[in-house]
């Protein structure tokens, strides 16, 4: 595909990202609501490219694009002026209607992200989310907890038992493992180790933990040998007022204690293999998140810039998305940056940035 069109796509879809589809229950995979990070959406592909698109928040309630069958068969997301886009929704994976010997489905432990990435939440609980004035305020972590949708903690054994069945019945590539944050200064690495060597020990799949940085940066090393490929530390926002008022609790390790584990952390696993979420859209001036990606691009580190979707239930439910035009401001002059450097989503092993679902950056990435 050539720049133009490249460019022309991420724009059209960063507008579906920001606003939501009207989703009238499509056929195919649900997608999920609630849970860790970017949620209440659902994976749709266009031209080929697999995007996750708010359907069950607010935003996309009142959204002026649809979802819908098309005239000739087939679906197609419809919208102002006349929009028709072709849309395929990648179907419920087979391992879904799979259970452990203690009748545990398959999908309370791990969840199809995007085409081919199963990821889980391996603690669902958070140190910070039980005072909602010192979680992250976009963070619904518990939230799937209620109504049983979900384990509280997956053990290894049981991540390593469905991530043989996704690989073996759904070809799944990449498995991702996030966890609320536990009351330990290891801040979950050891249950992102014990959980790599299990799944290792059962099936061949690259695998990115995420965690806070812990402690002591011995843990970096203990991941890796223990199977993890990526490491994802999420810095979400990056201007000092922005993290006190979204990252209340978190903000307690400050930006350059970050900008240190980075460093530790991509002296163990390379450069290009280290990540981080940036959500713009929440205070963040577009300069700051430019800025803040170059100094990690410096150190070795994807910054992997999401558009912020309100989550239902959280308190910043009623905040809005970003728009369209500054999303693409912030992916053009990333891009550049990424293109010039030798990080590239692509090379990664494993991860958001690789899967690249919940951001069109990689459209403005690629070389032409
Ligand atoms: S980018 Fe990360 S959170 Fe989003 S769909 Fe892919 S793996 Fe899941």
């Amino acid at each position: 595909m050539a720049e133009h069109d490249r460019r022309a796509l991420g724009r059209r879809l960063t507008e579906l990202q920001v606003h939501g589809v009207v989703d009238p229950a499509v056929p195919g995979n649900p997608g999920r609501r609630g849970g860790a990070g970017p949620s209440d959406h659902r994976a749709l592909s266009i031209d080929g490219t697999t995007v996750m698109v708010p359907v069950y928040n607010a935003v996309a309630g009142s959204s002026p694009y649809r979802l819908d069958t098309a005239a000739g068969g087939g679906l197609e997301v419809s919208g102002p002026e006349a929009m028709a886009l072709a849309v395929e929704t990648p179907p419920e994976p087979r391992f879904y209607g799979l259970a452990t010997a203690e009748g545990i489905p398959y999908r309370s432990i791990a969840l199809l992200h995007g085409r081919d990435v199963l990821a889980t939440t391996l603690l669902q609980t958070c140190i910070r989310f039980r005072d909602r004035t010192q979680s992250c305020q976009f963070c619904a972590i518990e939230q799937s907890l209620e109504d049983g949708r979900t384990l509280v903690r997956k053990t290894p054994e049981q991540v390593a038992e469905v991530a043989e069945a996704a690989v073996r019945l759904d070809g799944v590539r990449q498995l991702v493992l996030t966890t609320g944050t536990p009351n330990s200064d290891d801040r979950g690495a050891r249950l992102m180790a014990e959980t790599a060597a299990a799944v290792k020990a059962r099936v061949d799949l690259p695998i990115q933990a995420q965690c806070e940085p812990p402690d002591d940066p011995a843990w970096y090393r203990r991941m890796k040998d223990a199977g993890v490929d990526s490491l994802g530390m999420h810095l979400e926002v990056v201007e000092e007022e922005v993290r006190r008022r979204i990252l209340p609790g978190k903000s307690e390790l400050g930006l350059e204690r970050y900008m240190e584990a980075f460093a530790e952390a991509v002296a163990v696993f390379g450069r290009g293999q280290v990540s981080t979420y940036l959500l713009a859209g929440l205070g963040d001036s577009a300069a700051s998140i430019i800025a803040a990606s170059e100094r990690l691009i410096a150190l070795g580190v994807y910054p992997f810039v999401v558009p912020f979707v309100p989550i239902a239930g959280t308190p910043l439910e009623a905040h809005p998305a970003p728009s369209t035009d500054f999303m693409v401001a912030v992916y053009t002059a990333v891009g550049d940056r990424l293109r010039a450097s030798d990080l590239r989503s692509e090379a990664m092993a494993a991860g958001c940035a690789k899967c690249g679902a919940c951001s069109a950056l990689s459209l403005f990435e690629a070389s032409p």
